[in-house]
């Protein structure tokens, strides 16, 4: 193991982070695979068949764990060797997954909210963000090296905003009207912008060209140091609004037109399973698997909660093999608590300083008998990965001798 020196497989990996790689802390030949689900499928939805080879892969080439990643709509798993990164890919794609574009500078998922079980929706966010997201996937101007950082994009199906616009890029929000809003220029991290209302009342057939045009704005900004929050900072958002809609409708007649965006209500109960610090074991997966195959309807949703939820026939009462949760009617994501979410921290991520899974099963164990809608959001650098600037309480390490 030591004869792997960190800098040389980091050199290596480095270039193909955008395809789902990302080295783990230490000399060792270890990376991590962040898994999203492939073109043409909802990035909430994962299939029990899936979980299934995710638990495989995970036992096979990595350490038996995967972690529900803090933002939503992927899984990762650790201690994969490197040179193996192609060989799990493959035995993905077999399933419909593909970590491609979940890492480094790429569109990211477009995270929707739950709307097939949300009786607030106005419209079908995991349609629009399918649709969205597929656009992006494999565009090699919209990845690494040619875009700049990463963009992130989120759809909350009603103003409840459940998917958290303020915290994104691009943060659509439906509106009862059958129009949206657009939220520009947010993002967590050492400097953490609330995304700022740019465009009110845009139609459906306006939103790619809308999301293409902040993509274009920001590719051609060159700016590195902390992705297209800084472009709207730096030239403000009027300038930046412009720039945006000059693309947009100019790119607009090429490009495809949005699905039928009606709300799909999927007639369900639902059972919601925390992993409070998002860790889950291969053994937990099939677990769900059989769950939502016995009881539901094959799939599991998941959310920026680390919680994973199991849509599941109306006349479920009780699952036996979670027989700790309640089974409820449908309804709004939150609020809803308590919830401890973490990321990765300084087990296997470099930049890590703490441990964020020990702290936050400490704090969570004073939560878990607190039946209150609290979010705590645990962090394990300034990077803010855990989301903390937008929980109820975040923490988050800073200084050389790491206070909170
Ligand atoms: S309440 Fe939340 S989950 Fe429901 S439609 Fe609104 S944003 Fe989506
Ligand atoms: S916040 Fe820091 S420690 Fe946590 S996953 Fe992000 S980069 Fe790693």
């Amino acid at each position: 193991m030591s004869s792997f020196k960190y800098s040389d497989v980091y050199r290596i990996v480095y270039p193909r982070r955008h395809e789902g790689i990302y080295k783990n802390r230490g000399d060792n030949p270890w990376v991590s695979i962040r898994i999203r689900q492939g073109v043409g499928r909802d990035p909430s939805k994962w299939f029990s068949n899936q979980l299934r080879v995710i638990a495989e892969v995970s036992r096979v080439y990595g350490d038996g764990r995967a972690m529900l990643g803090t933002r939503g709509g992927d899984i990762e798993i650790f201690k994969v060797d490197f040179r193996l990164f192609d060989e799990v890919v493959a035995k993905l794609k077999e399933v419909g997954l593909d970590p491609r574009d979940s890492c480094g500078n790429s569109v990211r998922n477009p995270i929707p909210c739950a709307s097939q079980f949300c009786p607030y929706a106005h419209v079908n966010a995991e349609a629009l963000s399918t649709f969205i997201g597929d656009y992006f996937r494999y565009r090699s101007e919209y990845e690494q090296p040619s875009l700049p950082h990463r963009i992130k994009i989120s759809i909350s199906a009603c103003e409840r905003a459940c998917a958290v616009p303020v915290a994104q890029d691009i943060g659509i929000v439906a509106k009862p009207n059958g129009k949206f809003d657009i939220y520009l220029g947010g993002g967590v991290g050492e400097h953490a912008f609330s995304a700022k209302l740019a465009f009110v009342d845009v139609d459906a057939e306006d939103l790619l060209p809308i999301c293409v045009g902040v993509a274009e704005v920001f590719r051609r900004s060159g700016e590195r140091r902390g992705g297209f929050k800084w472009v709207v900072k730096l030239r403000g958002l009027d300038k930046v609004k412009e720039e945006v809609m000059a693309i947009a409708r100019e790119v607009k007649p090429k490009l495809p037109k949005p699905p039928d965006l009606a709300p799909r209500f999927v007639k369900s109960r639902i059972v919601k399973v925390p992993y409070p610090t998002g860790w889950v074991t291969a053994d937990e997966l099939v677990k769900l698997a059989d769950v939502a195959e016995r009881y539901g309807f094959g799939y599991v949703l998941l959310f920026n909660n680390q919680s994973v939820y199991i849509p599941v026939h109306e006349g479920v009462s009780r699952i036996e093999e979670l027989s700790n949760y309640e089974v409820r009617d449908p309804g709004s994501m939150y609020p809803e608590g308590p919830i401890t979410v973490a990321c990765l921290g300084n087990e296997l991520c470099p930049p890590g300083l703490i441990d964020t899974t020990g702290l936050g099963r400490k704090i969570h164990v004073h939560l878990s008998n607190f039946n209150e809608p609290i979010r705590v959001g645990i962090s394990g650098c300034t990077h803010d990965c855990g989301m903390s600037w937008v929980s109820d309480i975040g923490l988050e390490p800073f200084g050389s001798k790491i206070g909170y």
